[in-house]
């Protein structure tokens, strides 16, 4: 098999620099490759420009002079196809049951209407929702409307899929039954993921690889490899010393201990 890190990344990022209008240096050559269904996280202070980082690679925000951003070998200028993105807050319509809001944006797309059908019906069992499909965003909770969201995002099928704290809003059980949640379809499904992440414990529980960004404007620190196996659930893999390591090293790298 071979290696996720090989010659052709499916996310290539070089010397990307982002400085706003407003004379805010947020990122700072940023450079590193994601491999063919890798999970990465970025890991960094409130403030040091992931989410920046993250919108350059949707092709949200442009970025300074000099710097690449290749998604599958193609330089990215604005939103791709097989790119996903999810955000914090959701943006689910109220006045729309969830299955129509699931149903939207890949409406929009002109998906064929049987092949939007069997797909809509595959997300709802893939994301536990079945039989909540009739209900209002209102009445769901914060966990489910946040696999809502997710599942407006993968019902498009992207074969990329870039988060942005997703479960940041979410009280800290619902958001590691999520995590556990997004490790299962991930398994299933394999996109190359990048996950903004504030949590050490977060992006240590999910991800192949945390790239470290120092404070503002952020530089990636370290390049780490998480070496655990997987499957992962919590109870095994937050309880190994391996974990309770990575912790602690990236809890030293971001000046917390
Ligand atoms: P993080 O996601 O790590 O919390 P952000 O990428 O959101 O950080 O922001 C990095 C810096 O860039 C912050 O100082 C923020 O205020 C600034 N910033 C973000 N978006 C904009 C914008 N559209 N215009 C000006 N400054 C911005």
């Amino acid at each position: 098999m071979a290696s996720s890190a090989s010659a052709s990344p499916t996310i290539a990022v070089r010397n990307v620099s982002k400085t706003f209008d407003t004379g805010t240096h947020a990122l700072a050559s940023a450079d590193f490759t994601v491999g063919q269904g890798e999970f990465v996280a970025v890991l960094g202070p409130s403030g040091c420009g992931k989410s920046t980082l993250l919108r350059i690679i949707a092709g949200l925000i442009p970025f300074d002079r000099g710097g690449e951003v290749l998604v599958n070998g193609e330089p990215v200028t604005r939103p791709r196809p097989e790119t996903g993105v999810v955000f914090q807050t959701h943006n689910l319509l109220p006045w729309l049951t969830i299955e129509k809001n699931i149903r939207l944006a890949a409406e929009l797309r002109r998906i064929d209407r049987a092949e939007l059908d069997a797909k809509v019906r595959a997300m709802f069992k893939l994301l536990r929702l079945e039989g909540f499909e009739q209900r209002y965003p209102h009445e769901l909770s914060g966990g489910m409307q946040q696999r809502t969201a997710i599942g407006q995002t993968l019902v498009l099928g992207p074969s990329v899929l870039l988060m942005d704290e997703p479960f940041g809003a979410l009280d800290a059980l619902t958001r590691d039954h999520l995590n556990v949640e997004l490790l299962r379809i991930w398994q299933e499904q394999r996109q190359t993921v990048l996950l903004v992440t504030h949590s050490i414990a977060e992006a240590v529980f999910l991800a192949d690889r945390v790239l470290v960004m120092s404070d503002r404007p952020g530089r990636i620190i370290e390049d780490f490899r998480v070496d655990m196996p997987r499957p992962r659930n919590p109870q095994e893999t937050k309880g190994t010393p391996r974990f309770g390591e990575a912790v602690l090293h990236l809890n030293k790298l971001m000046g917390v201990v």
